[in-house]
């Protein structure tokens, strides 16, 4: 009855009860966002251990990013209290894997000290192999080996299960053997990378019964969030564990997922794991989850509107109680600076209504699109936190420092021997180093083990031959005192002792300051851990500045980061086309890019509690080249009820009526009806005392007279611009020009686009 429920299933609808009180069988939680999926979730991790069905260190409960994960543990700990700390089986699907694979090393050719290498050394690696290979590298670049490898270990294959035809995909047909030759030496590194944690686990399953029966005992409640992005790697995995002793599917596994929230399609996800779980998991119950608790009215309208234009999906309703709320914003600007400016102004004065600056989200769809923002927070001096950018341990200090450590931990990390032995400076030169690399080769082994060997003749004389003692001598002292000292202590002693410290302390350059006080950071970091392994492992695969909860800051993250997420204030920009929908999606797969990143819309909309800002800049700034751009057809598919046009008149150069299906939105300010809503526009016109029917040019007067830099046209000069042909320049405002053009019209347009057209 009623009044004998537990607390914790107070606030739940009765489809998420259902969810959490059908412990037994397979589950499948098919719904919208915002619909409560996670909260079911853990509601139901809770209610396990609670009412004593599993112990903390019996579940297993997955998802996809660090950041979702966290807020897991941190829900699950509100409504069990230290119990929490127990589950060390919930995380990322790598992290998991990782934990795995550390118990059962040695089933896959490597010790528990392996080294998890990141993309930056992946590829590296490709590299070596594909040149020790005698592949032009020209050709066939490290980056593509590595793309060809990651989608087959997406697939959960290994060399000798690739299937033949697959192999023509790079190098002429070789590309098996290179894989084949990249994971031999990973081996002689005692490293693997990401798509390694999940293939190795595969491997041992399959292999040792007795493993895995013994991991499928263990689990007997297995919980995955985020169904609809997972792999065949990771779907084969979880099939594995989620079927029974006998090998019958029908364990106790509950998926919670969205069609319409698929992203990582690029990534290999597969969207059929979910369509198929009924089928994989006989008997599955499946839940449907229709009312949205997160955002308002018109923000759910606006999401519900784009996805609508999908054709491959499984269609859902979705309602809310929320009220209409405030209408979604649509802002067009000149360039991404002003972009930028624009949002942050609007940050500050949320802030200054009393708004936490942690409720607000900025989330790019590419993370280039991040540093306009970063310069421009930076000068505002609003704090922020970038979730998944450019990282804190991707920089030059962390990168060496952690060399070192994973060196003293793992001694055929041949990678990390090669970055570090040089760093700093010790006399050991290059000519050593490919020597070195000789021997290693000749004699199957790692370099520290060839360094050894070495030293066992007098084949190295002089300064090479002290260095190289000193420094393997080093790493060995280190090693054992790893046994007695604190992570903290460790990476302190460490750093000191290679001189590394020092080495900055001399430097002259502008950044050593910065360098040593990120080295500090890393020492600090460390100080969190209790083990070196458990703080490498967390570095590799959490990888993100730790200290920082993000209380006060701004986040500042790509979409795909911010699946699962919510924020009471989400700015979405750069909603041009090329950009969003990328270019590259649509070029590499025509519709289904598109769909996917339609999604992806949908997923920025629905992160949004209260208030949703969408905007686009006329002209942007890509891989140093100035190009104008398009509104994104995304832009076209919001309803326009729900849409409040912010736009100042003339600030970008696009008319709609001559842009393809996409574009009405993009010169809605020029039109006096709806720019009369636009309250700098009114602002502007009442102090010039003027009408409030605008004059094209003369809004763009006002707002860019101050613009900087000159163009070399001058009044009256006839021109050319490559999309909207001949024209006669009208005004000029430093590097923007106002062209009546003679087929397009009024356009305000970048000078480096324009060539002088006069006979
Ligand atoms: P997404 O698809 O984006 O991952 P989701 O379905 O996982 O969304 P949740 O994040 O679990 O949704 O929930 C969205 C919001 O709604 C959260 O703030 C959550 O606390 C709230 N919520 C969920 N269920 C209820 C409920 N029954 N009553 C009130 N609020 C709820
Ligand atoms: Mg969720």
């Amino acid at each position: 009855t009623a009044s004998d429920a537990p607390a914790y299933l107070e606030g739940l609808n009765p489809p998420q009860k259902e969810a959490v009180l059908t412990t037994e069988g397979p589950v499948l939680m098919l719904a919208g966002a915002g619909t409560g999926k996670t909260r079911a979730l853990t509601t139901r991790l809770a209610h396990l251990l609670i009412s004593g069905r599993a112990n903390p260190w019996d579940l297993l409960a997955v998802t996809f990013t660090n950041k979702a994960a966290r807020e897991m543990r941190e829900r699950v700990g509100v409504l069990v209290g230290d119990q929490v700390e127990g589950m060390r089986w919930m995380g990322t699907f790598h992290s998991v894997a990782a934990l795995i694979l550390r118990r059962h090393a040695e089933l896959v050719g490597l010790t528990p000290a392996f080294t998890i290498i990141d993309t930056d050394d992946q590829i590296r690696l490709c590299k070596q192999v594909i040149s020790a290979a005698g592949v032009d590298e020209k050709r066939w670049p490290g980056r593509g080996l590595a793309g060809v490898l990651d989608a087959w270990k997406n697939r959960g294959l290994r060399p000798e299960e690739v299937p033949k035809d697959d192999a023509f995909q790079f190098a002429d047909g070789r590309a098996i053997d290179l894989y084949t030759a990249y994971q031999e030496r990973l081996r002689t590194f005692n490293a693997a990378d990401f798509g390694d944690l999940l293939v190795h686990n595969l491997t041992i399953f399959r292999q040792e019964t007795d493993i895995l029966n013994a991991f499928r005992r263990r689990f007997r409640y297995i919980m995955v969030d985020e169904y609809q992005d997972t792999n065949i790697a990771q779907y084969l995995w979880l099939r594995l564990l989620g079927t029974d002793d006998e090998g019958r599917s029908g364990g106790n596994i509950c998926v919670v997922g969205d069609d319409d929230q698929s992203i990582y399609g690029w990534r290999g996800a597969e969207v059929e794991n979910i369509l198929r779980f009924e089928k994989d998991f006989q008997g599955a119950k499946v839940i449907r989850l229709e009312q949205n608790y997160r955002s308002t009215g018109a923000i759910l309208s606006a999401a519900t509107h784009i996805i609508s234009h999908n054709k491959d999906r499984l269609g859902k309703t979705l309602w809310t109680d929320a009220d209409h709320g405030a209408a979604v914003t649509l802002r067009g600007v000149w360039d991404a600076p002003e972009e930028a400016r624009v949002i942050c102004d609007e940050i500050e004065a949320a802030q200054v209504k009393g708004r936490s600056l942690s409720d607000i989200a900025i989330l790019v769809r590419a993370s280039f699109q991040m540093r306009a923002f970063e310069e421009r927070l930076n000068t505002a001096g609003l704090p922020y936190k970038v979730v998944g950018g450019p990282r804190f341990y991707e920089r030059e200090e962390t990168r060496d420092a952690l060399a070192y450590l994973r060196l003293v931990r793992n001694p055929d990390d041949d990678l990390s021997f090669s970055r570090i032995i040089n760093k700093p400076r010790r006399g050991f030169g290059d000519k050593t180093l490919t020597q070195l690399s000789q021997v290693a080769r000749q004699m199957g082994a790692s370099l520290s083990a060839a360094g050894a060997a070495l030293l066992e003749t007098n084949e190295l004389k002089g300064k090479s031959r002290s260095a190289l003692k000193e420094f393997l001598d080093n790493i060995a002292r280190w090693r054992s005192a790893a046994a007695d000292l604190a992570p903290g202590r460790l990476v302190e002693t460490v750093l000191e002792e290679s001189g590394y410290i020092a080495f900055w302390k001399a430097s002259k350059t502008a950044q050593a300051q910065g360098k040593l006080e990120n080295l500090k950071e890393l020492v600090q970091a460390a100080e969190e851990f209790e083990t070196l392994e458990g703080y490498l492992d967390h570095v590799s695969l959490v990888a993100e500045r730790s200290g920082d909860t993000g209380e006060g800051q701004v986040w500042l993250m790509t979409l795909h980061a911010a699946k699962g997420l919510e924020f009471p204030v989400v700015f979405l920009p750069g909603w041009e086309e090329d950009i969003f929908p990328s270019g590259r999606a649509i070029n590499d797969n025509g519709q289904v890019g598109l769909e996917e990143e339609r999604r992806l819309a949908y997923v920025g909309v629905t992160r949004a509690r209260e208030r949703c800002h969408i905007s686009f800049a006329a002209n942007r700034q890509v891989y140093g080249r100035w190009q104008s751009s398009l509104p994104s057809r995304f832009i076209d598919e919001l309803p326009e009820k729900e849409i409040e046009v912010l736009s100042e008149p003339g600030l970008y150069g696009v008319k709609a009526a001559e842009l393809p299906a996409y574009s009405r939105f993009a010169d809605i300010a020029a039109d006096p009806e709806r720019s009369y809503r636009t309250p700098g526009w009114q602002r502007a016109q009442r102090a010039r005392g003027a009408s409030t029917a605008p004059a094209l040019e003369g809004a763009a007067r006002l707002v860019a007279s101050s613009t900087p830099g000159s163009s070399p046209f001058a009044l009256g000069d006839r021109v050319f611009h490559q999309k909207f042909g001949y024209g006669e320049v009208t005004a000029l405002e430093g590097n923007k020009v106002d062209v009546a053009f003679e087929k397009a019209g009024q356009k305000k347009v970048i000078a480096t686009f324009l060539q002088s057209a006069d006979a």
